[in-house]
């Protein structure tokens, strides 16, 4: 029988898994199939961060006037390393007090704009206040590496440089071409010890973002060396949306498969035909070398699981007590997403709306919603609760429907879970107060949901499905029910004017002001291949520039709006105040005084969000 290793590569996330390998491993399983998973990024974290290997590179790295001062302390790193971790894992609470103390930890450049925090984590808040300078002592330490040892090492990415906006594999391949890094080496040791442990036949890896795609290669490159009997087979994310067009074969020296979409069933597709159970000609959505060196696409797109079929993931295998709960912000709604072991769980599969112009609506992920029984999602709950000791949840869904969300929250109080959880909503008129209340109650500490370009003309555009007034209205109905809230934002949208990015501004900033959010992150908007935008670019008054297939990735469209605004200033000033609200601060500052360039005042009127929180 065919014995698959599932592997999260370098590097996603630190303080959880990510949920790729444990859905996919339960479903194996159910099948009959005999699968295993390991993380590969969170077990090379703790192989890095140990005074074995800081010794080894700090002997290595030559002094210069930028690495001096972490060179000069080298010895306080290696002494406290260990501690360091064993403090994020939560396995040592007691060093909290010694480390907010401010002199048991090296200090490096990421300490240089700490002042005092005590008006940030207040008093009683040690616990936190020592986590964020536990964190900044990592991501000190990522800095040293990555400027010393390895340009590629990063604390959530590796590599992603190269991988971002890939046309071709040209980059990709040289790099694979060098010597791996101190880091790539230690990395290689790690995969061999699985290897060695557990004897796969086929081993797979999960890409969801740009940050992963190199590592899996270097893997990849190392298994067809050492273990040439190992077929490979890569998914995810990154691969969904970017390689769906895939003409150059360069990359399966590296491996065997590629698949499309929910890997489940593809997965199990190509496990039957490595067993000769069948054919290749029935291998669903993925891409191989024929005997020819052709790449061939199997097609078979139609074939699917139902996702109400779909087992509670399984975490067996997942070294829970090596997670890492970092606090990069001392804001309370960002740190959730760095910080605690929030069991990862998708209630349901796509998004119940698909039709906001900027998202890969055209894609299985977004557009085929399919909602599972109640019962059956809260049976999972109380699965994953049992396997991983933690009743906290992250769900993962796009947009989390209100109906659905309503019912799972009354069967959660019906079996008397105690469960805390937060996901992403849109701010649509069905959160009504009750709802919120009800979902407080069975255990929801935070929403985010898409604000978006905050202007009720462009959210029209875009066909977001709420204005202004509403998504207000929403907010505070979370606020009132102790929801926090998390919005995203966007900046630079096709037709977009300077005045309109302002009034955005305005907005936020009455919605920090009344407390009806409490974080916010702005992005400039890319054009995306499967967006509505993409598809149809004319109608939203976009030029796309250069419409060639490439023969590696294919995602972002470069594009022009004929707009003339200067965006990444707008960009900054946008950041740049919102960082301060989120900290509580410069909230009664006018908001043109951001901006670098002399931008007009926001014609936002300055009680709009109180107006219309009284609507
Ligand atoms: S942006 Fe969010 S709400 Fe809009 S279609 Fe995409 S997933 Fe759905």
């Amino acid at each position: 029988m065919t014995k698959v290793l599932l592997i999260t590569p370098p590097l996603t996330q630190l303080n959880t898994a990510y949920p790729a390998t444990t859905a996919l491993m339960a479903y194996l399983r159910q099948r009959g199939f005999e699968a295993i998973q390991r993380d590969l990024g969170i077990d090379l974290v703790n192989a890095v961060y140990t005074p074995d290997f800081l010794k080894r590179i700090f002997t290595q790295v030559k002094p210069t006037a930028k690495n001096r001062r972490m060179l000069e302390q080298q010895n306080a790193y290696v002494n406290t390393v260990q501690s360091v971790m064993r403090f994020l894992q939560g396995k040592d609470a007691t060093l909290a007090v010694r480390i907010a103390g401010g002199d048991f930890l090296p200090t490096g450049k990421r300490f240089d704009n700490v002042a005092d925090l005590e008006w940030a984590f207040g008093a009683a808040g040690v616990n936190d206040h020592a986590r964020h300078l536990a964190t900044l002592y990592v991501e000190d330490l990522a800095d040293f590496i990555r400027e010393n040892v390895d340009a590629h090492f990063d604390l959530v990415r590796y590599a992603e440089r190269l991988s971002l906006s890939a046309p071709n594999f040209d980059k990709i391949e040289k790099a694979l071409q060098t010597p791996p890094s101190l880091v790539d080496e230690l990395m290689l040791q790690i995969l061999d010890s699985y290897i060695s442990a557990e004897k796969p036949d086929l081993i797979g890896f999960t890409v969801p973002f740009p940050g992963c795609l190199f590592s899996s290669l270097r893997c990849g490159q190392h298994i067809k060396k050492r273990y040439p009997h190992i077929k490979i087979v890569i998914g995810g994310g990154y691969v969904n949306t970017e390689l769906r067009n895939l003409s150059d074969p360069r990359i399966f020296s590296y491996l065997d498969f590629i698949t499309l979409d929910d890997g489940e069933f593809p997965l199990e597709k190509i496990i039957l035909y490595l067993q000769k159970n069948e054919d290749i000609n029935n291998l669903v959505r993925t891409f191989y070398i024929n005997d020819n060196k052709v790449l061939v696409y199997s097609n078979n797109d139609e074939q699917n699981l139902h996702f109400s079929e779909l087992p509670a993931p399984d975490f067996s295998g997942l070294p829970v007590e090596k997670y890492i709960s970092l606090v990069a912000l001392t804001n309370p709604m960002h740190k959730l997403w760095t910080d605690g072991a929030w069991n990862k769980l998708t209630v349901a599969h796509g998004c119940y709306w698909a039709k906001c112009a900027f998202c890969d609506t055209s894609l299985d992920y977004i557009c085929r919603y399919e909602a599972p029984r109640v019962a059956h999602v809260v049976d999972k709950i109380e699965s994953v609760m049992r396997q991983t000791g933690s009743s906290g949840f992250h769900f993962t869904d796009e947009a989390l429907p209100p109906k659905l969300l309503k019912e799972i929250a009354e069967e959660i109080i019906r079996r008397n879970l105690i469960v805390n959880y937060w996901g992403n909503i849109r701010f649509e008129k069905n959160f009504t107060q009750e709802l919120c209340s009800l979902l407080a109650k069975s255990g929801c500490i935070a929403v985010s949901g898409g604000l978006e370009v905050a202007t009720d003309r462009l959210l029209s555009v875009i066909n977001k499905g709420v204005n202004l007034r509403q998504a207000v209205c929403t907010a505070q109905a979370f606020a009132d029910a102790g929801i926090m809230v998390h919005t995203y934002l966007m900046y630079g949208f096709p037709t977009q004017t300077l005045h309109e990015a302002v009034d955005a501004l305005e907005v936020v900033r009455q919605m920090f002001d009344e407390g009806l959010v409490q974080s916010a992150f702005w992005h400039k908007l890319a054009v995306t291949a499967h967006s509505p935008i993409g598809k149809n670019p004319q109608a939203f008054g976009v030029k796309i520039l250069n419409d060639k297939i490439n023969p590696f990735a294919n995602n972002d469209l470069p594009y022009t709006d004929g707009n003339k605004v200067n965006w990444e200033m707008v960009g900054a000033a946008l950041s740049k105040a919102t960082y301060n609200f989120m900290h509580g601060l410069c909230l009664d500052k006018p908001v043109q005084s951001w901006f670098s360039e002399k931008v007009p005042r926001p014609s936002v009127a300055p009680n709009l969000v109180i107006s219309s929180m009284k609507d």
